[in-house]
């Protein structure tokens, strides 16, 4: 794809990799990695980015909806994990289509397995027990749970792959409750003869800090791409992307002359204001007025006035040389360069939100 506009995302394919290989070590060889690529990777772009994943010690992805999963299904052969509810009317496209889905009732996988058998396939699941977040998931305190776990697993045309459930990491004494009622289940089930092989529970944050936790495979997301949230283990990645333009057009304006929309910023002496083009509908967060800045020739240039759609205004007084067409990176990881965790302290959200909300306006390019 040609690039034709001055705003785009950069892919750090290395930093992608060499992260990917940290992980991989760091849980070791006994221990699966499931890289979450969910909301197009994060904003760095799934299907561009599934190879170097699995090539560098991945070994399953997965996303939150069928259509992600297609879209990558689309490119790549590579085993695919829905962790959200698939409604029964789109199983057919998935199982058709060789995704792996999440189930939580007895239902759709009665569903899958009369569609598999239909084609003469065999559907792939990963059964969601619900310890304590409350989002996704079987009851593990309902009697019934375990009876409807051994109903599924009976079914013909279902391979029940994995078994998993998500922390709400609101503590170290709630994850442990939460980890013993996930065990509960897989030892209540082993009772039965039942071994689900697949056994998962944690996700960036839990697979550093809670080593304790990683069963037979972790599933991460935010640490692939560089965001680091752990506070007790340590693990060495590099953010992946920078977000980067150029400059537009440089105004000259007077003291006291306002800048942008209702002029909320007024210029306090005599001024140098750049223009750069990107905006919110680049998913550049608005409320970043007052506190954003971008960095020019290695100096925070603060943006002022209000931030629009398509462009924001940057002070570049400070700044000796500046000229139309120099670069300005708007979050990188170079020195006084806003990184992604300082954007999410900022913009009062956390890193996560920041790089999923990235749209796809800005181009994204991908550096080997
Ligand atoms: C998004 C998600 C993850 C990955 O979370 P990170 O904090 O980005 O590592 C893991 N598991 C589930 C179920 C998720 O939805």
């Amino acid at each position: 794809m040609k690039v034709l506009r001055d705003t785009v995302i950069e892919i750090d394919l290395k930093a992608l990799a060499s992260n990917t290989k940290a992980i991989k070590e760091y849980i070791g060889q006994d221990v699966k990695l499931m890289a979450v690529v969910k909301a197009n990777g994060y904003g760095h772009g799934a299907t561009k980015i599934a190879s170097t994943l699995m090539e560098n010690g991945a070994d399953y992805l997965a996303v939150a909806t069928l259509i992600e999963a297609l879209e990558i299904r689309d490119q790549w052969d590579y085993p695919i994990l829905v962790m959200g509810h698939t409604p029964d009317q789109y199983l057919e496209e998935a199982i058709r289509n060789n995704i792996v889905l999440t189930v939580f009732s007895y239902h759709q996988a009665k569903l899958m397995d009369d569609i598999a058998q239909k084609y003469g396939e065999k559907a792939k699941a990963h059964i969601k027990i619900d310890t304590g977040f409350h989002r996704l998931g079987m009851d593990p305190k309902d009697e019934k749970t375990i009876d409807e776990i051994a109903k599924i697993c009976s079914l013909k045309n279902i391979e029940v792959e994995g078994i998993f459930t998500h922390l709400a990491l609101a503590g170290e004494e709630h994850d442990k409750r939460q980890m013993e009622l996930f065990i509960g289940v897989i030892d209540k089930a082993k009772e039965r003869g039942i071994d689900i092989p697949l056994k998962h529970a944690a996700d960036s944050i839990a697979t550093v800090d809670s080593t304790d936790y990683h069963m037979d495979m972790v599933r991460v997301g935010a640490l692939l791409y560089g965001m680091v949230s752990h506070s007790k283990g340590f693990i060495n990645v590099k953010q992946v992307m920078t977000f980067k333009t150029k400059i537009s057009q440089i105004h000259y304006i007077e003291e006291g002359e306002g800048v942008g929309y209702d002029y909320l910023w007024k210029a306090s002496r005599t001024s140098k204001v750049a223009t750069l083009p990107f905006g919110y509908a680049d998913g550049y967060p608005r409320n970043m007025r007052d506190k954003g800045y971008v960095t020019i020739a290695g100096k925070k240039c603060p943006l002022v006035g209000v931030l629009c759609m398509d462009q924001v205004m940057a002070d570049v007084t400070d700044l000796d040389e500046v000229w139309e067409g120099m670069d300005a990176v708007i979050y990188g990881g170079g020195e006084n360069q806003m990184t992604i965790a300082e954007a999410a302290k900022l913009a009062e959200t956390n890193k996560n939100e920041i790089i999923s909300r990235i749209s796809a306006r800005p181009q994204r390019i991908y550096v080997k």
